[in-house]
């Protein structure tokens, strides 16, 4: 997807991240394909190989070696059935899907689109603690249901518990989890505010990351908790609160892009007759005015764009005339002053720091400097352009 101005990649919209460790994942896609599953192109991202060495190395000895492959590859299918359910979810819903990727400790399915409803929005994130649970449950029943307790019965149970945790995990109502998106989804639904939706979400999201790292800290200190898996868990927690922080961050980005508009920013044109001088100019319009030059008939024929009124030093401004700093109004691109949002941004694309020309059909309503725009803080440098 080509990058432009107020254009990104990282909306969290749009894809569910689903982790036994939640993370921030960006979407590069790294990795090595697989192929195609159900018609989705799977990868396997080169951090996976990570945790098969270190498993590897805690289970330790050559005995031991065989189970935590099992383990491995366990916990990789169970990743990716999971995924499965938010991608069989996103296709069938018409959000499309742009693939799968498994990685260290987890994976994420990638959406062609965000999702138009809430309603949309929970079901594919649901749609994949729903798939862990339904594989824990089958998985389960084929343990008890099997007699003895060989390795098919305890690949089963393994395979039922790690389901489970992956299901209930995610679960969890805070973003970068899916039942964060849940959550936002339910905002959304009931306030009509995608957005805050996102921010309320993201912010759950933080709070649950201090909860997991408080009860770890807690579980450590009461010795139930050993200090790998402490470590391990503040991980998770980690990722999980920069996940959260990371979707306040965006969805207050994204509302104060929704908040941008042309008419908003213009600033008046202060017009003044042809052969005035700076210093007078000044005088009647004042410091931060921007200046026109009308004819006699009071039509604006030129305008003084920000740049080239600075360059008159004050003790100059008596004798250079406004005329020779002013720029011909037709030389100036124009932006319609209805343009709020995103076309805003895409309207001053050629020229990020320029000045534009406001108009209104066929009048001239002022001057957008594109520079002001920077002081709305919106995303230059983000917005899923799907
Ligand atoms: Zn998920």
């Amino acid at each position: 997807m080509p990058k432009r101005l107020g254009e990104g990649s990282d909306n969290p919209d749009g894809r569910t991240i689903t982790r036994v460790v939640e993370h921030e994942a960006d979407s590069r896609r790294a990795g090595i394909p697989l192929g195609r599953l159900l018609g989705f192109p799977v990868h396997l991202s080169l951090s996976w190989l990570v945790l098969a060495v270190l498993v590897t190395i805690l289970y330790g000895e050559p005995g031991a070696y065989a189970w935590g492959a099992v383990f491995v590859l366990g916990l990789l299918v169970s990743v990716l059935l999971h995924e499965l359910g938010h991608a069989v979810a996103s296709r069938r819903l018409g959000t499309g899907v742009k693939g799968i990727t498994l990685e260290f400790l987890g994976g994420y399915t990638e959406m062609e689109r965000d999702a138009p409803r809430p309603r949309v929005e929970a079901a594919v994130s649901l749609a994949g603690p729903g798939a862990s649970l339904l594989v824990a449950l089958v998985a389960g029943a084929g343990a008890a249901a099997l007699p003895d307790d060989g390795t098919v019965t305890r690949l089963l149970v393994h395979l039922a518990v790690s389901n489970a945790i992956i299901a209930v995990f995610n679960a969890l109502p805070g973003l970068p989890l899916d039942g964060g998106r849940a959550l936002h989804a339910l905002v959304w639904a009931v306030t009509g505010d995608r957005h805050r939706g996102q921010r309320i979400a993201g912010v759950a999201g933080i709070v649950l990351a201090v909860v997991v790292a408080g009860a770890a800290a807690w579980l450590l200190v009461a010795d139930h908790l050993s200090l790998v898996g402490a470590g391990f868990t503040f991980v998770v927690a980690g990722s999980i609160g920069l996940g959260g922080g990371t979707a306040v961050r965006l969805a207050a980005q994204d509302a104060r892009l929704r908040r941008l508009a042309v008419d908003r920013l213009t600033r008046p044109i202060f017009g003044v007759p042809s052969g005035t001088s700076v210093a007078e100019a000044h005088r009647r319009g004042g410091e931060g005015a921007v200046f026109g030059v009308v004819d006699p008939d009071g039509r604006l024929w030129a305008v003084v764009p920000e740049a080239e009124d600075a360059t008159v030093p004050v003790d100059r401004r008596e004798s250079v005339e406004i005329d020779a700093l002013a720029r011909l109004v037709g030389d100036y691109p124009s932006v319609d002053s209805h343009l709020t949002g995103d076309d805003v941004l895409k309207a001053v694309e050629a020229d990020p720091v320029g000045d534009y020309l406001v108009t209104a059909g066929e009048d001239v309503v002022g001057i957008l400097r594109a520079s002001d725009i920077e002081g709305e803080r919106v995303p230059l440098t983000r917005r899923s352009g799907t």
